[in-house]
């Protein structure tokens, strides 16, 4: 999400200002900081980044120093009285008014400070994207969350869940699919807690985007990230059973395998409703590939908690996962909880748990060996500039050599090795892909 605000203030400041984007910073005329404040540190690299811009300023004092996101939004007026250089703060919900703010504060010789919560307003006022590239892309349909697990500050900095109309969205992606887009990517805090209003009457739910995105033509590939295991009911369960061009991959975020540990972290579902949604999913589209987000080392977890979280990646055997480290943040209840496991528990765990589901991930790569996948070609490889790169429906990478103008069309690859991060393949034109399980 916040590579896709990062994109997007930088479409919206060519687009407003004419500027482009520079390597060096000493030569960049503003300066954008995008902030994420999930874990810990973050605080602290954003000064720090803002410590080697400051002489920049100091040399050259017309540049523009701007830090947005959620570090802004938690931080508010005490960022500009820890580094008063900083000409501009907005908040993730802000974003579209960048433009006006640079005016301003130019015209006015005045720091400028929005973090407010508009909502609909931004994407309302975001440029439309005619300069992007490439077969890929991702769209925002829904923002913040009301869920409020005890370790989270996004409740806190991106405010309360929100979803975009769905006459926008579709406009949106019919837009990206002429400029050549095959795969879209919808983005949400939570968006399978879409509810957004439907251009008829009432609202419909992220089944029934999905399903009116997936009759565009020229669209061949959707995905949906990151979902709530709550906000899976069975509407949108079918919808993996009955949309073709939705990708075989599914970010299912669990956090932790033990229940003890779920009711800590006020998650709002167990274990078992949880292997109970996988159970479900499965059944309805059979080759989907499960990731998620696990947390090792919340305030409380035993040895025993630890090994229901093994437990539940044995049951489920995830493909890929982002873990972390707890990291107590700020305003987040989970800060009365004592942060009891020492640094060094939390270090092993996490390794162990990294090592199984990378061992997993790794299983799943080379029984793909052999069988003939649907690759999107997104461009030419990065490492040898005579092949393609692609993704698998279950977001793997493959590379494989093609003739030219490869980009944004979906082949048959036969998979014939499975490297550390990436798979090899042939392109076979004449295969048909046939969904394995
Ligand atoms: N809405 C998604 C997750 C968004 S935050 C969900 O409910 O699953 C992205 C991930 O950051 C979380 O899934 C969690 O694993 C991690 N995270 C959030 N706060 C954290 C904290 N205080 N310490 C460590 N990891 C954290
Ligand atoms: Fe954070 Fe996700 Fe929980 Fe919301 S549902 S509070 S975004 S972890």
């Amino acid at each position: 999400m916040n590579e896709y605000d990062s994109e997007r203030i930088g479409e919206l400041l060519a687009a407003s200002h004419g500027l482009q984007l520079v390597d060096d910073p000493a030569r960049a005329d503003v300066l954008v900081l995008n902030t994420c404040s999930i874990r810990e540190k973050a605080e602290d690299k954003v000064y720090t980044q803002l410590g080697f811009w400051r002489p920049f300023k100091e040399s050259r004092p017309e540049v523009i120093i701007a830090v947005g996101g959620c570090v802004a939004s938690q931080e508010g007026e005490s960022l500009r009285r820890r580094a008063p250089f900083v000409d501009i703060v907005f908040g993730p919900q802000t974003l579209h008014r960048l433009a006006d703010m640079l005016d301003a504060c130019r015209a006015q010789r005045q720091p400028q400070v929005d973090l407010r919560f508009p909502e609909l307003e931004k994407f309302d006022r975001l440029p439309q994207r005619p300069g992007r590239e490439g077969p890929t892309a991702f769209v925002t349909v829904q923002e913040g969350c009301d869920k409020f697990c005890t370790f989270c500050v996004v409740p806190h900095t991106r405010g309360r869940e929100f979803s975009r109309p769905m006459p926008d969205i579709l406009r949106e992606v019919r837009q990206l699919v002429d400029q050549g887009v095959r795969e879209v990517t919808l983005l949400g805090q939570n968006v399978n807690a879409y509810r957004g209003a439907t251009g008829l009457i009432g609202e419909g739910d992220l089944a029934e985007l999905l399903e009116r995105l997936a009759r565009i033509p020229g669209l061949l590939r959707l995905r949906y990230t990151t979902s709530h295991p709550n906000n899976l009911d069975d509407r949108l369960i079918a919808a993996h059973r009955d949309i073709p061009i939705l990708a075989a991959h599914l970010h299912l975020p669990v956090q932790s395998g033990s229940d003890r540990i779920l009711r800590r972290m006020h998650r709002k579902h167990s274990v078992a409703s949880y292997l109970d949604k996988i159970a479900r999913l499965r059944a309805a589209r059979s080759d989907i590939r499960i990731s998620s987000d696990f947390i090792v080392g919340f305030p409380g977890e035993t040895d025993a908690d630890f090994a229901a979280t093994l437990e539940l990646i044995e049951a489920v055997r995830f493909d890929q996962s982002f873990s972390f480290k707890y990291s107590p943040r700020p305003n987040t209840p989970a800060l009365k909880l004592k942060d009891s496991v020492p640094e060094g528990v939390k270090d092993e765990r996490l390794a162990i748990l990294q090592g199984r589901i990378h061992g997993l991930a790794r299983a799943y790569s080379e029984a793909l060996v052999g069988t003939v996948q649907d690759v999107l070609v997104t461009g030419p490889s990065r490492r040898d500039p005579c092949e393609w790169t692609g993704k698998t429906s279950c977001n793997r990478s493959v590379n494989f050599a093609g003739p030219a103008n490869l980009s944004g069309q979906m082949l048959p690859i036969r998979i014939t090795a499975a490297l550390a991060n990436s798979l090899r393949g042939e392109w076979e034109p004449s295969a048909a892909v046939r969904r394995a399980g």
